[in-house]
Parts: C-alpha cells; sequence; structure tokens
C-alpha cells in the first residue's frame, strides 16, 4: 500500500502555500521522516524553459522556496538542479524567469548547473545513462514536479520530471533512439529507478490541460500531493484528469517493474476524498484519440494520423533555437521562420518546449508523416 498526501491550496500567497506545504509533508510525518540534520538535499523542480512562473509551465518558485524551508529547518543542506530542454538561449535565463534564481539568492539554497558539474555513469539493463553527478551524490533527492498534460507522452509528472537529470543534448538522444512513447517511457522508468528519488511533491495549484507540457491551456487545479512513491503519485493525478488506469505508459511500465503502485485500490489517500477532487471537463492531449483506437484499427490507419508540430508565423521571432534543438534535424530555417518536415519529425516535443515564444503548436493531421 503506497500513501499520496493531498491538500488544497488555491493560490500562490506565500504563507499560503508555506502552510500547506507543512500540512502535506505533515501528514506522511513530517520533513524529518525524509531528511535528516546534515545531510545533502537535492530538490529538483520542473524547470522546462524560460517561462516565468504564472505560465504554469514550471515548478512555482514559491513551492520550491517552503520546500527549501522544510529541509532547512531540520538541518539539511538544499541544492537546487535541473537540466531544461530549452536552456540554448542559456541556461541563466532559466534560473532567471521561472524565479528559482531569486529563491537560491533568498534561502542560501547552492544551485547546481547539471550540465558543468559532470556525470556519473549509471546502467539500468542495457542502456547506459550519464547521470548529472551531483543527483547521485546528494544524500537525498526530492522531486518537484508540476501538474500537466503531454501531448508526446499523454501526462508529465513525477516519472518524467526526472529526464531532466540527463544534463545536456542527451535527452535529445534518447527522444531520437526511442521515437514511440512506450519505449521513450522506458528510458523514463530507468531514471526514476536510478535517482531513487524519497519523497516526491507536485505543485497542481496551476496546472496546464491540453496539448501540455509548454504551450497547453493554464488551469487551476488548486492542489499540492506528496508521497514517498512517486508512481503512485502520477497514478493519483493522471486519475484526477481524467486518464484510464494504467493508461500511461510510465506509470503501467514502473509499476509491472515494482517502483510503485499503479492501482487507485492500493493508494492511501491522506487527505479530501479523490472523487470531489477530480478535475471537471479537464481536456486531454490530441494524441490520445489515437491510443484510444483499438489496436487493429491502429494498423489499419493509424500510422496516418499524427499529432504535427506546427510554426505559428505570427508569433516566431526567427531565433532558430527550434532548429537547433530537434534531435532528427527535422526543422529548417528558411527566410527566417521554421519548416518542419513532418517525414523526419519523430514527435518528442523538443521545438515546443524550447520555444521562447511558445510558437510551436500541436495539430493533429490526417497523413502529414507521409506528405510532410
Ligand atoms: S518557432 Fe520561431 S521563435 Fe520559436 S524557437 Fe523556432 S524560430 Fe524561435
Ligand atoms: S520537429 Fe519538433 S517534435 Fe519533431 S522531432 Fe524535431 S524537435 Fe521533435
Amino acid at each position: 500500500m503506497s500513501t499520496i498526501s493531498i491538500v488544497k491550496c488555491l493560490e500562490y500567497e506565500k504563507e499560503l502555500v508555506f502552510q500547506s506545504v507543512h500540512e502535506l509533508l505533515d501528514r506522511l510525518g513530517g520533513i524529518g521522516c525524509f531528511v535528516q540534520s546534515g545531510q545533502t538535499v537535492l530538490l529538483k523542480p520542473n524547470m522546462l524553459s524560460a517561462k516565468s512562473p504564472l505560465q504554469g509551465v514550471t515548478t512555482h518558485p514559491l513551492i520550491l522556496e517552503a520546500m527549501i524551508h522544510e529541509v532547512q529547518s531540520v538541518g539539511g543542506e538544499a541544492w537546487i538542479g535541473d537540466s531544461p530542454s530549452g536552456a540554448l538561449k542559456g541556461i541563466e535565463r532559466c534560473w532567471e524567469n521561472t524565479g528559482f534564481l531569486e529563491v537560491a539568492e533568498k534561502t542560501g539554497a547552492r544551485i547546481i548547473h547539471f550540465e558543468a558539474g559532470g556525470t556519473k555513469i549509471c546502467r539500468a539493463g542495457k542502456e547506459i545513462y550519464h547521470l548529472a553527478k551531483s543527483v547521485m551524490e546528494a544524500d537525498v533527492v526530492i522531486n518537484l514536479p508540476k501538474l500537466k498534460t503531454h501531448g508526446f507522452t499523454l501526462y508529465t509528472g513525477a516519472v518524467k520530471n526526472l529526464y531532466g537529470t540527463l544534463p545536456g543534448f542527451q535527452k535529445a538522444i534518447y527522444h531520437k533512439k526511442h521515437p514511440h512513447p512506450d519505449h521513450f517511457s522506458r528510458v523514463l522508468v530507468d531514471l526514476y529507478g536510478l535517482v531513487n528519488a524519497r519523497l516526491h511533491v507536485m505543485d497542481g495549484v496551476l496546472g496546464m490541460e491540453g496539448n501540455g507540457p509548454a504551450t497547453g491551456k493554464k488551469r487551476w487545479t488548486g492542489l499540492l500531493m506528496a508521497g514517498s512513491d512517486g508512481v503512485a503519485l502520477d497514478a493519483v493525478a493522471a486519475h484526477l484528469m481524467g486518464f484510464r488506469e494504467n493508461e500511461i505508459d510510465a506509470i503501467r511500465i514502473a509499476s509491472e517493474r515494482n517502483l510503485g503502485e499503479s492501482s487507485l485500490q492500493n493508494i492511501e489517500i491522506l487527505g479530501p476524498q479523490l472523487k470531489s477532487l477530480r478535475f471537471k471537463d479537464f481536456k486531454l492531449p490530441s494524441n490520445r484519440m489515437i491510443y484510444l483506437v483499438p489496436q487493429w484499427l491502429i494498423r489499419l490507419v493509424g500510422k496516418m494520423l499524427w499529432v504535427c508540430p506546427q510554426a505559428d508565423y505570427e508569433k516566431c521571432t526567427g531565433c532558430g533555437i527550434c532548429a537547433r534543438s530537434c534531435p532528427v534535424h527535422a526543422i529548417d530555417l528558411i527566410e527566417e521562420k521554421p519548416v518542419i518536415d513532418n517525414r523526419k519529425c519523430i514527435n518528442c516535443l523538443c521545438c515546443n518546449e524550447c520555444c521562447p515564444e511558445g510558437a510551436i503548436y500541436q495539430k493533429l493531421s490526417m497523413l502529414a508523416k507521409y506528405f510532410g
């Protein structure tokens, strides 16, 4: 049986967030159950790209600050680290725009640049990963995911948030190597197992619906959730959004590998009843339609359907970041505008995540995979 603590928190007001985070952890026995005095604690927020907190893309800085406060209250040494895919314009912009830099300065927490700190070679089955050294060297890792949909994997939460422990272009390489969501989710689960975070605290105050994780629609979902089992946390969050049990590949695969609990029957909720919390008319990603089609029909027509990234030329400034971040070189910059070759595209959404203008969106198209 896994346990997930849930507290309602309707806005990012400092006193409210600090109280809510404290209550959330108190129900799990308090921060002292996870961190001891003198331990180094790496906090891993979702710093997807250089977005400001109220765009709903990144973990809100007040959640990070409240968690640092908790860690420091029991004598832990707080570190903050992430490796965002959208850092091609400089990682400093990400730290600044997300508000994490200010939190670090205010609290004395140490910012860890995963790219600069070296890596540690870790093996999971046949795969070899170069994980950020600080992630493997910290005494404790605390994961701070954001509640969002994802156009490729359908959902992003605790398990997927740890993808950022792979520094630099490795992330694009694994996207290229595993273009199918099911195969890619096995990578996510490998990393989840290797990182072995002790606690997961999800920022679900302002979430994202539709075609997340960067250009979906903001949605005030008003919740904070936490537990030591990130798979159970994801199972609960996915349920509240409206996904079916085990619909999300990463949750199902992690549970099959006994890394966590995916069945709601075996998850104890500390807080309001789940049925009172389900988000009404929550918009799921367009790609989900393809997943719902029976396998025989997918074999027949499924390949004709494709959720394509498209550029909005009104918003696009022609910076070229999307073209440089595409792992399969499917984007050419022609007259300072990105032109996407859908025949090459593996739908990893790196371009969508890294575009500073939010100019890449997702559109369900017929036959685009064949005719570009
Ligand atoms: S879509 Fe335009 S603004 Fe966005 S990353 Fe590509 S070139 Fe830059
Ligand atoms: S065009 Fe965008 S979604 Fe397609 S492979 Fe390139 S980065 Fe990924």
